[in-house]
C-alpha cells in the first residue's frame, strides 16, 4: 500500500489557491496540473486512510468522461456500471424505465465508492507532486481588489499564502462568511441511510429508485450486491440505524417491496442529514465557488458530484483561457465567465432534484396518482425519455 504523504509548500505566492481538497477541489488541481499556473490544495481533513466515507457514488457516464480525462478513472479500484434505471412511486401505479438506449451511452452511470475516489484522485494528485497540504483548516482569509490571502497553521509556523484567486470547494463552510455572497437553504427534515446491503435476487447493472412518502430509497448495483441510499424522516432515521441487521433487512424488504426478494446481509449504516443549500452570486472579488460550495443537493437522482466535477471543468476551462494573459486570472471579467458558464446547468439540476423530493415525498393522493402518471406518460415518450436520460448525464448546456 502507498505511503500517504503531503507536499510541502514551495512558496507563499500561488495563482491559484483551493481550499478544501474533496472530490471537486481535487479535481481542479488536476485540470490545471502541468499548466504552469501555481495551484495550492488545503485540506482540513486527515489523510485519506484515516477518515473512510461510506456513501456512494452514482457517476454520470459525463463525470467518467472528465475522471478519465483527468487520469483518475482507470485507477479506480471498482466501478459498477448501471445498465438501467427503474423509476416507480410506492403504493401507486405508474413507472418508468431508463435503459442505455435512451442515452447512447455504454453505461448511465457507475457507482464508484466515495472513499476509493478520494484517495483515487489524492494519490493521482501525489504522482503529479501537487502542492497539497492535508489537516490544514483554513479559518481566514483577505480579499482586495488585486489578490486573496488565506491564512492557517502549518506545523508550528503561522503561514500567509497570497494567490490570485482563492476558490472555494470547502462544501459551504468557510464560503459563508464571503460578504457578498448569500446562502439559501431548505432543510428537507430528512436523513439519508446510506449502507451496503445483499439481496437474494441478484442482478447485474440495474438501479432502483423508488419514491415514498418519507422519501426516496435507492438501491444501485455495487459489486455483487447494492449501495442502499435510504430517505427517512430524522425521528425513523435514528430508530432505524440502532436496529440489528435481520430487523434492519426486514424493515427493508417491507419498505421497498418484493422486486428483489429478501435482503439477506447488511454492511455498516450511516446517516446524512440532507438540505439543499446554494449560494448567490457564486462569485465575488478573487473568489470562485465550485461543487457543494455552490450548491449542495439531495442526493435522489445522484447529481451533487456530477454537478460539482461540471464546476471544476467550467471554473479550469476558464483559468486555462487566462494562460496567455496571467493577469486575466481572477479578474471580474473571466468571474463573470465562469458564473454565466455555469448558470443554466446549476439552476437545473437545484430545481430538478428539489423539486423530484417535494412532488414524490408525500402523502397527497391526488399529487401521488399524478406523479405516478408522469412516470408512465415518461415511460411512453421515447424522446422526453432521452432528453431526460441525456439531462442526467450530461448536465445542462448553456
Ligand atoms: C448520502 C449521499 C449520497 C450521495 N450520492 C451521490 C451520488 O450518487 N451522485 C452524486 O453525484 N452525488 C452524490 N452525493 C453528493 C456528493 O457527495 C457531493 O456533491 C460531493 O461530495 C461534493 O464534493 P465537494 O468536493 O464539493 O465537497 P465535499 O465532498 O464536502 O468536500 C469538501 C472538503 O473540504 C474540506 N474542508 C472544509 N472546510 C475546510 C477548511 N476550512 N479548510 C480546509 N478544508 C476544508 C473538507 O474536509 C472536505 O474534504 C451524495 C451525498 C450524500 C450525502
Amino acid at each position: 500500500m502507498k505511503a500517504y504523504q503531503t507536499n510541502a509548500m514551495t512558496t507563499d505566492y500561488y495563482d491559484i489557491t483551493i481550499i478544501g481538497g474533496g472530490p471537486v477541489g481535487m479535481a481542479l488541481a488536476l485540470i490545471l496540473r502541468n499548466s504552469g499556473i501555481s495551484t495550492l490544495l488545503l485540506e482540513a481533513r486527515g489523510l485519506p486512510k484515516q477518515a473512510p466515507d461510506p456513501r456512494p457514488l452514482a457517476l454520470a457516464h459525463g463525470s467518467r468522461l472528465i475522471l478519465q480525462r483527468l487520469g483518475v478513472w482507470e485507477k479506480l479500484p471498482d466501478t459498477t456500471p448501471i445498465t438501467t434505471i427503474h423509476i416507480s412511486n410506492r403504493g401507486c401505479f405508474g413507472r418508468t424505465i431508463l435503459t442505455t438506449r435512451d442515452a447512447a451511452v455504454p453505461a448511465l452511470g457507475y457507482v464508484v465508492n466515495y472513499h476509493d475516489l478520494f484517495r483515487t484522485m489524492y494519490e493521482t494528485l501525489q504522482d503529479y507532486q501537487a502542492d497539497y497540504l492535508a489537516g490544514i483548516n483554513v479559518t481566514h482569509f483577505e480579499i482586495s481588489d488585486d489578490r486573496g490571502q488565506v491564512q492557517f497553521h502549518y506545523g508550528k509556523e503561522e503561514k500567509k499564502v497570497n494567490t490570485k484567486l482563492l476558490v472555494f470547494a470547502d462544501g459551504g463552510r468557510l464560503a459563508e462568511r464571503i460578504e457578498d455572497i448569500s446562502y439559501s437553504t431548505h432543510d428537507y427534515q430528512q436523513w439519508a441511510i446510506v449502507a451496503n446491503i445483499k439481496a437474494k435476487t441478484s442482478q447485474s447493472g440495474v438501479a432502483y429508485e423508488r419514491f415514498t412518502p418519507s422519501g426516496p430509497i435507492a438501491l444501485l448495483p455495487s459489486e455483487d450486491g447494492f449501495s442502499l441510499v435510504w430517505t427517512l424522516t430524522p425521528l425513523v432515521a435514528k430508530e432505524v440505524l440502532a436496529l440489528d441487521d435481520a430487523k434492519f433487512l426486514t424493515l427493508l424488504h417491507s419498505h421497498f417491496g418484493d422486486r428483489l426478494g429478501e435482503f439477506t446481509q447488511a454492511g455498516k449504516r450511516s446517516g446524512f442529514p440532507l438540505s439543499l443549500r446554494y449560494a448567490t452570486p457564486i462569485t465575488s472579488r478573487r473568489i470562485a465557488l465550485i461543487g457543494n460550495a455552490a450548491q449542495t443537493l439531495h442526493p435522489v437522482a445522484g447529481q451533487g458530484l456530477n454537478l460539482g466535477l461540471r464546476d471544476a471543468w467550467g471554473l479550469g476551462s476558464e483559468i486555462l483561457t487566462s494562460i496567455t494573459d496571467m493577469n486575466e486570472i481572477g479578474t471580474p471579467i473571466m468571474l463573470s465567465k465562469y458564473r454565466q458558464r455555469r448558470q443554466i446547468d446549476s439552476n437545473a439540476g437545484r430545481i430538478f432534484t428539489d423539486s423530484l423530493v417535494k412532488l414524490f415525498s408525500n402523502n397527497h393522493a391526488l399529487i401521488r396518482n399524478t406523479c405516478g402518471l408522469g412516470l408512465s406518460a415518461l415511460d411512453c415518450l421515447p424522446p422526453l425519455k432521452q432528453f431526460v436520460a441525456r439531462r442526467m448525464i450530461f448536465g445542462a448546456r448553456n
